[in-house]
């Protein structure tokens, strides 16, 4: 199967948002959705983009997420997602069982991966969507990404050994589905699960951020380089929730015109963790910049995302959604 290929299948049910956008599935219907008059429908109105609940933004296990890939697919199927992208952090080893439970459900998938690039003091993400997940230089950059983690995690470890939290990277360890992918999350889950902490996200600001006592900085993988692996395995390149990076005005500009210059055609306008005015912000952004506009839930777990799949904000309709091209 070549996954890279397949992508959308034809006859492939795509969902259409019509009734989530009146609020059957809790979508945002405050988010501007009048009419772009420019939009030529006259094709076929159920492949519009914006009626189609696309989450291209999700994880399993292989990464950072606590399920399987087929137990993401079907989830998503569940939930009305009608065009699903499955985008671990640095890895692609569960797209092949995500597409294949895809097609036995019926839903369109795309391959896809949330590499880690280091900028300006920053992690910034950013993800490829329909990656051809065989590409020999993608799969050596996200190797040599991957390759830095274990000897971080170790160190975190030790770090957090110190502040009296022994027994962290073998706790971290064994919560990992992918031995080559422990995560801050990880640590974080160990962390709730022994009771040190509420939650994942109070772990996180206590000891897993710039300051904190487990915190060890980390040189992921070049924005540039990064891209051109995603664009170079027949990918497009898409900036992860913007919102989310602590950069003032200015930074982000830079980062998004490096991004642009580098070859990356788009920016996730609508993401899980964004709010409606961020949603509004960057809208505007990708607009004025001439970028295409991505949306995903970023669904980690059913337990602690911000979004489930095929949930949180929709695009507005003034941008273009990355995945006109896949349907
Ligand atoms: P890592 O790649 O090991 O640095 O882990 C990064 C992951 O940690 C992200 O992909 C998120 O899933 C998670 N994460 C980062 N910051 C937070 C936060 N403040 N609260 C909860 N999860 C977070
Ligand atoms: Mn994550
Ligand atoms: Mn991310
Ligand atoms: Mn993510």
């Amino acid at each position: 199967m070549n996954l890279a290929q397949d992508g959308a299948a034809p006859g492939v049910n795509l969902n259409p948002l019509t009734c989530d956008r009146e609020g059957g599935r809790g979508f945002d219907t405050a988010i501007d959705t009048s009419s772009d008059p420019s939009r030529d429908l006259s094709r076929d109105p159920y492949r519009d983009p914006h009626r189609i609940n696309a989450d291209l933004h999700c994880h399993s296990y292989f990464s950072d997420g606590t399920l399987a890939p087929s137990e993401v697919v079907a989830r998503a199927h569940r939930n009305g997602v009608g065009l699903l992208a499955l985008t671990d952090h640095d890895d692609v080893s569960g797209l092949s069982e995500a597409a294949a439970a895809a097609a036995e459900l019926g839903i369109a998938f795309i391959p896809g991966v949330e590499i880690s690039v280091s900028w300006g003091g920053e992690t910034i993400h950013v993800v490829g969507l329909r990656i051809d997940p065989n590409d020999a230089d993608l799969c050596a950059g996200l190797a040599s990404v991957r390759s830095g983690r274990d000897a971080r995690a170790r160190e975190m470890g030790a770090q957090l050994a110190r502040v009296g939290l022994t027994g962290a990277f073998e706790g971290a360890a064994a919560l990992a589905g992918n031995p080559a992918l422990v995560s801050r999350t990880h640590f974080a889950r160990w962390l709730v699960e022994r009771g040190t902490c509420t939650d994942v996200r109070a772990v996180f600001l206590k000891y897993l951020v710039p300051g904190r006592p487990g915190y060890v900085p980390h040189a992921w993988a070049r924005l540039s380089e990064a891209v051109s692996w995603i664009a170079g395995a027949g990918g497009v390149a898409v900036l992860a929730h913007p919102a989310r990076y602590k950069l003032g005005e200015l930074a982000l500009s830079a980062l998004v015109e490096e991004f642009r210059n580098a070859g990356g055609l788009a920016i996730e306008v609508a993401s899980g963790s964004h709010t409606r005015d961020q949603v509004r912000r960057f809208a505007r952004l990708a607009l004025a910049e001439g970028l295409e506009a991505s949306r995903g839930s970023d669904f980690h777990s059913p337990l602690e995302s911000h979004a489930d799949l095929g949930f949180g904000p929709v695009l507005p309709d003034s941008v273009l959604p990355v995945w006109h091209r896949w349907v």
